[in-house]
């Protein structure tokens, strides 16, 4: 079997746990891949934490935050964060 198998059988803490370490880390192909493809068929974990959408607007901002060192980058995480849930009280 292949090793992306693992890629879709994350559970919702080590999802999270890729994000941080995708902030931490260099933002490589492959634990992004990994975090989007919990994302893909795990919509609901996290009500409060619509990591999906942060995480998406994170990488909008690629750009600017591959410069950035790690601590910058869970700064601006986090900012997207606020925002999101400062968004929808839902
Ligand atoms: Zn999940």
């Amino acid at each position: 079997m292949t090793r992306n198998e693992t890629a879709t059988s994350l559970t919702c803490a080590q999802a999270i746990e890729k994000i941080y370490e995708f902030l931490d880390g260099e933002l490589t192909p492959l634990v992004e891949e990994h975090i989007r493809a919990h994302l893909a068929i795990c919509r609901k974990c996290h009500p409060s934490f619509r990591h999906e959408e942060v995480f998406l607007r994170f990488l909008e901002q690629r750009a600017r935050i591959e410069k950035a060192p790690p601590e910058l980058r869970r700064h601006i995480m986090r900012m997207l964060m606020d925002e999101e849930a400062a968004r929808e009280p839902e």
